[in-house]
């Protein structure tokens, strides 16, 4: 299959001059001949204007999967919906969220336990018990790849979920890893938890923080990925 692949369009870096760095983050995921929008990030005017420079038409989607409903993975969604669009997203989600869905004509499917909602494609389903958020299971011939908005239930325990989901270790972690304020100690456990997991390859961003990415990308080497805006990763 062509276009097999991940691009990075919104996210707290960038990796080009063309493109705007942003608090929040998006990625499109191309696979199995679909197109599916992972959050939206947050300003409208951020998500319009990469998704211009890289050849994206925002209206061309077949789903799109919101993570948690924080402004930053939601904020922009307005500019994502369309006609003849699914939309998948936590059931905890708020009313007015759920009122905008209906009023772009988008279909919704509300996500509480797991479930494989496209084939290849699965959600988590609500994970955690403050901020629920549901991260993105997807299938590829190299093995499965997990995608997280915030990863506020936890990196380590969303990579255990899925990878029981998937019933095998994980090719690729990539997303906000929420560490942006936890020690070096820790952040190297987390690396150490993950790869007895058997996660191959890690793509922090977004809120995972500078220093731990930094720290992620040591311990993992190669194998931790610079992920930014513009950042295209082959499924
Ligand atoms: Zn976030
Ligand atoms: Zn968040």
């Amino acid at each position: 299959m062509t276009n097999e692949r991940i691009t990075i369009i919104y996210d707290n870096r960038s990796s080009r001059e063309d493109l705007q760095p942003g608090w929040g983050f998006s990625a499109l995921v191309e696979h199995g001949g679909k197109r599916l929008l992972f959050d939206s990030g947050g300003d409208k005017i951020v998500l319009e204007a990469n998704a211009s420079a890289l050849g994206i038409d925002l209206k061309s989607t077949d789903y799109l999967f919101f993570s948690h409903e924080h402004c930053d993975h939601v904020g922009a969604a307005s500019s994502a919906l369309h006609k003849g669009l699914t939309v998948v997203y936590p059931a905890s989600f708020s009313q007015p969220f759920k009122k905008k869905v209906e009023a772009a004509h988008a279909r919704s499917i509300q996500v509480t336990k797991p479930i494989e909602f496209l084939p290849g494609f699965l959600s988590t389903g609500e994970l955690g018990s403050t901020i629920l958020e549901q991260s993105l299971i997807i299938r590829t011939a190299s093995g499965p790849v997990l995608i997280t908005g915030c990863a506020h239930p936890g990196i380590v325990e969303i990579a255990r979920v899925a990878t029981d989901l998937a019933g095998e270790p994980l090719r690729l972690v990539l997303g906000g890893f929420h560490l942006g304020t936890t020690s070096t100690d820790k952040v190297r456990k987390i690396a150490a938890s993950l790869q007895a997991l058997g996660v191959r390859q890690v793509g922090p961003c977004h809120c995972t923080g500078e220093s731990a990415i930094r720290i992620l990308q040591q311990e993992f080497g190669p194998d931790g990925l610079e992920v930014m805006a513009g950042t295209q990763i082959p499924l």
